[in-house]
């Protein structure tokens, strides 16, 4: 918890739950990531937290941004960020945000199908394209499966037809998956890319970028390596594979850049127990898995909880959101303590709760106001 969240929760007592973001701590994020990868352009990735405040922090810090729809494409401009700063890097538009996003001057899309390539031929006449590559996710809390990318050899026949069809073939690129906490993932998805990128050079296309995407992990309850060793293993896997002929990197980080920004504050509705001879204790609190914490399913990612009583004894807990949804569970398996003095109307804080919260939370589901945000 950041100075100016800590004076902000007790003098201000805001109402539970909301998430409380320093702003100054996303640009700590964004200048660490700087230093890690000097050479690498930082294209924010909005869906982690597309508040007003974050992007025009970002833009002031001359950042670059990927955008997943026409409403994200717009929330950077209206943020101030130029068109040019902005990569569309959904491999699933609508064409109607296509054309709007071109017509703004938006000129960098994503792709990864020969439907999709089609889509951006029509409605994005002359723009950079870059085209997606499934790798493996190994090594992420939460992977993005294999719903995005295409396989080395169709991605090749891809790139050189983009050029044919009026299309700018500017790079490729990839995405490891989220909560990544191996360096190693990166090492493995360059070594991938830049195989391919070698062939289409020698093939004649003017390639010139790789996309790493994002990925870098936020530390929840356990460790995670820091930025630097993730910089270091990218930079000695680039330039194993490129030498001194590096072609322009650009990363798409978003849970590293806010997720470690921010907490939710939240009020303990109940704590009771099954039986009362059974050790575990029920903690319900009054955010769950509706009112944002959506990352909880499957118990991928972990959030560290502060409580007023931490330093007291501690007992095993199930903890659970508020609402009538037996799914609305976070923690039931993950081992979770808490302390036994821990009482109904205890405020309660979820930390490192800046990335994929807010929007997450769902419209009045069982009549509750969706997430209050406050940023510092
Ligand atoms: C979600 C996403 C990101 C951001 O991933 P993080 O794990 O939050 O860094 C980057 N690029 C693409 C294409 C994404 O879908």
């Amino acid at each position: 918890m950041t100075p100016k969240i800590a004076r902000f929760l007790a003098e201000q007592q805001p109402a539970t739950p909301c998430l409380v973001l320093d702003v100054d701590r996303v640009e700590e994020k964004f200048r660490a990531l700087q230093s890690a990868l000097p050479l690498a352009r930082i294209y924010y990735a909005v869906k982690a937290n597309p508040a007003r405040p974050v992007l025009e922090r970002l833009v002031r810090l001359s950042s670059f941004f990927d955008a997943a729809s026409w409403e994200e494409v717009a929330a950077c401009l209206e943020a101030g960020a130029r068109p040019e700063a902005i990569s569309f890097g959904n491999t699933i538009k609508k064409v109607s945000a296509i054309r709007r996003a071109h017509a703004q001057g938006v000129s960098l899309f994503a792709f990864d199908s020969a439907e999709e390539l089609e889509k951006l031929a029509q409605n994005a006449p002359g723009a950079r394209v870059y085209c997606r590559l499934l790798v493996e996710n190994e090594g992420a809390d939460w992977p993005l499966s294999r719903k995005f990318g295409t396989t080395i050899e169709n991605a090749r026949t891809l790139m050189l037809r983009a050029g044919e069809m009026g299309l700018d073939p500017y790079g490729l690129s990839f995405h490891v998956g989220s909560q990544q906490t191996s360096t190693r993932a990166y090492e493995l998805a360059i070594g991938k890319a830049a195989m391919l990128f070698t062939d289409l050079t020698e093939a004649g296309v003017n390639l010139r970028m790789m996309n790493l995407g994002g990925g870098f992990p936020t530390r929840y309850r356990d460790d995670v390596p820091e930025i630097d060793m993730f910089g270091n293993a990218i930079m000695g896997a680039m330039v194993a594979h490129f030498g001194n002929n590096l072609p322009e990197m650009l990363i798409e980080p978003g849970r590293f850049v806010v997720g470690d920004a921010g907490l939710v504050s939240a009020e303990v509705v109940l704590v009771s127990r099954k039986d009362p001879a059974d050790p575990v204790r029920w903690v319900y609190l009054d955010i769950g898995r509706f009112g944002g914490l959506a990352e909880t399913e499957g118990e991928a990612i972990k959030y560290r909880i502060a409580t007023p009583h931490d330093g007291t004894p501690m007992g095993p807990v199930a903890i659970a959101g508020p609402t009538c949804d037996g799914a609305d569970i976070l923690y039931e398996k993950s081992n979770y303590r808490l302390p036994l003095k821990l009482a109904c109307g205890d405020r309660v804080e979820l930390l490192s709760t800046g990335a994929y919260v807010t929007t997450y939370a769902s419209q009045r589901f069982n009549g509750f106001a969706p997430l209050q945000e406050h940023y510092l």
